[in-house]
């Protein structure tokens, strides 16, 4: 494998730009634009208004953008679907960024919805989503999810262990309904941005090697509670181009050709991670040609082997809600640092960090960031942005040119945020998760209220307790 753009320290891969005020168009939403007055705007809103109306940190997600990746990812797939004569489903993949009103919004735009717990499930729910168009996947459902699931009436359980066959038959039976089930498989391909590595063997918690898929779908089909769908496979995350996909697609049509022989298979999914571009380092591949890519390989596969081609399911999250997303913090100090003898740089500190966004912590991963309350003509110098955390590792963005004189005040935004960050927010050192606030033709509301440091404080039970001795 060889190193990717992000594997090149980001201070080596940077070259210094004239200004540091442009926003470059595919990292940021389609409606950032910063006016005469050097303030960016975001679905039309000011950002000086965001944050005096809801404060910094503060999730900002654009209604208009995540809508459109929606609206375009399942008419790329219906097209290549199309084409081929047969069709697609495209499922949100919750996991990325869950909330009533973005389920909402991509429900509206025609996706199904992915989930992978029980609490996934709920929101999904509450936000209105006709059940039978919600998957649920998961290396490790409860049983108690597993009911919840079959009550409300998921669409599809996928099937992740031995232990979950029987688990799922036994709720379906329980209730008298059959239940469809998918069967997630490990096609020993693991795609990686812009690499892949196909390997034999698996060393992983998710699925069941491709090997065993005739001998379980045989017990699946044994169960009458049980109604075999399809099998299921996830190769891995920010991926680009189709190589990947296709190396997968044929491994699985290997298999999904000899489960024909033992009843119908109307279903095969290929799992999501569609890249997107986090700097100006990453070109993602444009989803038509991803969804002409995949579709047209399986259509190959099932051609060479004389067989039908199925329906196709695919499970973006990234790639729907990532760009849509940005991160609007305030500067608070910013101190020279000389780091080695020939780098000197900003370290540029704000009012979050690694509890909003713990991917640079958790993956080493890369953002940039920009000051958008002002433009500025000062040259541009190397900086790195932190957050606020008693943690060295607590980077928000490794490296960045930003204005020189950028100052305690000034608002930062790091683009790119949509995915990932709210979902994998902690409150670490105490600090209260930030509101989520959609934009949208020059209006924003909140869509996920922020914490503040009472509601964590009344998780405390030595305090709850002390005030009912009173
Ligand atoms: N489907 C499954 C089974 C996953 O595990 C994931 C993410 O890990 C996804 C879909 C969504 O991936 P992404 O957000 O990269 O598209």
């Amino acid at each position: 494998m060889s190193a990717s753009p992000a594997h090149v320290p980001a201070s080596d891969r940077l070259a210094k730009p004239d200004t540091a005020n442009d926003l470059v168009a595919a990292v940021w939403p389609a409606s950032a634009d910063r006016e005469d007055d050097g303030i960016v705007r975001i679905g039309g809103v000011p950002v000086t208004e965001l944050k005096e109306r809801f404060g910094t940190p503060l999730y900002v997600l654009d209604e208009t953008e995540v809508r459109a990746r929606a609206r375009r990812t399942r008419a790329a797939f219906d097209a290549a679907a199309a084409e081929h004569g047969t069709t697609a489903e495209v499922y949100y993949a919750g996991k990325a960024f869950l909330s009533t009103e973005v389920v909402r919004w991509v429900t509206q735009e025609g996706l199904a919805v992915d989930v992978s717990t029980g609490g996934e499930l709920a929101v999904a729910l509450a936000a209105g989503t006709d059940p039978v168009r919600i998957g649920f996947h998961g290396n490790n459902k409860s049983t108690a999810e597993i009911s919840r699931a079959v009550e409300v009436g998921v669409g599809s359980i996928v099937i992740d262990s031995d232990a979950e066959i029987a688990r799922v038959a036994e709720a379906a039976a329980a209730r008298g309904i059959v239940q469809s089930v998918r069967l997630r498989v490990n096609s020993g391909v693991h795609a990686e941005t812009h690499d892949f590595l196909a390997t034999a063997h698996e060393d992983q918690k998710f699925g069941f090697p491709l090997a065993r898929a005739v001998e379980v779908v045989g017990r699946i089909r044994e169960l009458p509670s049980l109604r075999f769908d399809g099998l299921h496979c996830h190769i891995g995350s920010q991926i680009f181009g189709v190589a990947g996909f296709r190396e997968s697609a044929a491994r699985l049509v290997e298999v999904h050709a000899q489960l024909l022989s033992g009843g119908p298979v109307p279903v095969l999914n290929l799992g999501g991670g569609f890249g997107i571009a986090y700097t100006s380092a990453d070109d993602p591949t444009p989803i038509e040609e991803l969804a002409d890519g995949i579709v047209g390989a399986v259509a190959g596969e099932c051609a060479e082997r004389g067989i039908a081609l199925p329906s196709l399911a695919v499970e973006p999250g990234r790639s729907i809600v990532g760009p849509a997303g940005v991160t609007l913090y305030e500067v608070g100090t910013v101190k020279p640092v000389q780091a080695t003898d020939e780098l000197r740089r900003l370290y540029v500190s704000v009012d979050g960090g690694m509890s909003d966004n713990a991917r640079p912590a958790l993956y080493g991963a890369q953002y940039s960031a920009r000051v958008v309350s002002r433009a500025s003509d000062a040259e541009p110098a190397l900086a790195r942005v932190v957050g606020k955390h008693c943690e060295s590792g607590d980077i928000v963005v490794e490296a960045e040119y930003l204005p020189g004189d950028v100052a305690p005040g000034d608002l930062l935004a790091v683009p790119a945020t949509g995915a990932y960050c709210f979902s994998l927010a902690s409150n670490y050192n105490y600090i209260p998760r930030p509101p989520v606030v959609a934009v949208a033709e020059g209006s924003a509301r909140v869509i996920v209220r922020g914490e503040s440091i009472d509601d964590l404080l009344a998780r405390d039970a030595g305090i709850s307790s002390t005030e009912g001795t009173e």
